[in-house]
């Protein structure tokens, strides 16, 4: 037996004229039907009423010729959805219904619950617990990733309070603990973790690997921070913060798209110079400060690339690092591509168009 189903809840029904609602506002999905009687609408009305989702559904209307035809025009824009929706069990902020309306919205099954699911068994490690990697964290866990492994070797600076998550109260706390607290404040059900991280090594994580490792560096990336992650198939973000602007990406999914390695050789290429004016960059220890605006425009964009990750979506820094400029935070896309003196195209096994993320238990490289 077919399922009751109803207008989205979160699509608003809206009149345009005599005859002519509109349902939907985002152009993605939304749809305009013309020529409707008065029985048409009050019935649209009902459909998208709170009362919908204890009586009759769209599928009451399938025997009119008339109404099978709006119901097959809202159901190939999506905008049908069963009546009752699933209630999400997740760690974020009053378990995720804020964020459920968006989710379900972007799912052809209207099913935002399993989006929120998905992500509450999932472990993100964020290595760089300035204003950015703290403020990356917290929102990882309002958008209700189950587990963060937080890894940082330095302490909150007064420059580090703001934007972002820390507080006054957190200067002088050792960056990663600080911010596991601020987690636990915002959403207690999410499991944190703190790894020893130097600074200078390789990066660390626990065991099992998490499903994505974002590493937030300043100057410039350093490709032989991440080797091991190559190696080991565990999904990365790169997140660089420059001069005046921030580079989120490449995400590398080892084996599928172009590694940092890639990124730093095709440099090389434009400027021969590139490798040692990079060590220098990354040899820089003075303390490095993170503008305001670069925080935490730079923040949101990289949840949006782990979030699309986990949510089983392509992130765009998959194939461009996203390059986020003061003053106006606009960002801009430079297109990065597999290099053909480095090695990583040898882990590939799988196509890259739609491949699934490699997530931890089922690592490439390791099997
Ligand atoms: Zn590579």
């Amino acid at each position: 037996m077919q399922r009751r189903r109803v207008l989205r809840p979160d699509a608003p029904l809206l009149r345009r004229a005599p005859g002519e609602v509109q349902v939907g506002t985002d152009p993605r999905w939304s749809v305009r039907l013309a020529g409707l009687d008065p029985d048409d609408e009050a019935w649209l009305r009902e459909l998208a009423s709170p009362s919908a989702r204890r009586g009759a559904g769209a599928e009451q209307a399938t025997t009119s010729g008339r109404r099978a035809a709006l119901v097959r025009l809202l159901d190939e824009a999506h905008l049908l959805v069963p009546a009752r929706r699933k209630r999400p069990d997740s760690p974020a902020p009053g378990k995720g219904e804020a964020d459920l309306a968006v989710l379900s919205a972007l799912r052809a099954d209207g099913a935002g619950h399993r989006v929120l699911a998905a992500r509450s068994r999932a472990t993100v490690a964020v290595v760089g617990l300035g204003r950015l990697g703290a403020g990356l964290a917290v929102h990882l866990a309002t958008a209700g990733v189950g587990t963060l492994v937080l890894g940082d070797p330095g302490a909150v600076l007064t420059t580090d309070v703001g934007v972002g998550a820390y507080r006054l109260r957190d200067v002088g706390s050792p960056r990663a603990t600080a911010v596991q607290r601020l987690v636990g404040e915002v959403a207690p059900g999410v499991v944190t973790a703190v790894v020893p991280e130097t600074g200078a090594g390789t990066v660390g994580y626990g065991a099992p690997p998490p499903d994505v490792v974002v590493v937030v560096e300043h100057g410039a990336a350093d490709p032989g921070r991440v080797a091991r992650l190559v190696g080991e198939g565990v999904a990365h973000l790169s997140v660089v913060v420059r001069e005046a602007d921030v580079v989120v990406g490449p995400f590398v999914r080892p084996g599928v798209d172009p590694c940092l390695t890639c990124v730093e050789l095709h440099r090389a290429d434009v400027d021969p110079c590139w490798p040692q004016l990079a060590r220098q960059l990354r040899g820089r220890t003075l303390p490095a400060g993170e503008e305001s605006l670069l925080a935490a425009s730079a923040a949101a964009a990289a949840l949006g690339q782990v979030l699309a990750a986990l949510d089983g979506l392509v992130p765009r820094a998959a194939t461009a690092c996203i390059e986020i400029p003061a003053p106006d935070a606009v960002p801009r896309l430079r297109e990065t591509s597999r290099h053909p003196r480095c090695g990583c195209g040898e882990l590939a096994r799988t196509p890259p168009d739609g491949a699934p993320l490699p997530m931890s238990g089922r690592r490439r490289g390791a099997d």
